[in-house]
């Protein structure tokens, strides 16, 4: 089973749909690369919806006991909501999928 938030899964999604098959080791630390991978090396794998910290944060850097510190850059987009890109796409992408937390999915 995989915890994955509902904006992780579809920026994978999205990059696979743009043709992207080669998921890298991130910066951050983040493990989207070997989350891909066992998601399509298992296509019936279980997703567990998590709106905290999921299994793509668990090594990442901006995740601070749970809690996402990477933060949107509202220099040049004022009206951004802020100030934290975690909790904000989680739930705005759970409520307009009408997912919830701890649901499952194959
Ligand atoms: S901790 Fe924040 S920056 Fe890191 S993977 Fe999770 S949502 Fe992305």
């Amino acid at each position: 089973m995989i915890a994955i938030k509902p904006h992780h899964f579809v920026d994978i999604v999205t990059e696979f749909g743009d043709g992207g098959t080669e998921f890298q080791p991130h910066p951050y630390g983040h493990a989207v690369h070997s989350v891909v991978k066992e998601i399509l090396g298992n296509r019936d794998v279980v997703l567990r919806i998590e709106l905290g910290a999921d299994d793509i944060c668990a090594p990442c850097r901006h995740n601070i006991n749970g809690l996402c510190d990477d933060t949107i850059d509202t220099s040049f987009r004022l009206q951004a909501p802020s100030p934290n890109e975690n909790g904000i796409c989680s739930s705005t992408g759970a409520g307009l999928n009408g997912l919830a937390s701890g649901k499952t999915t194959n």
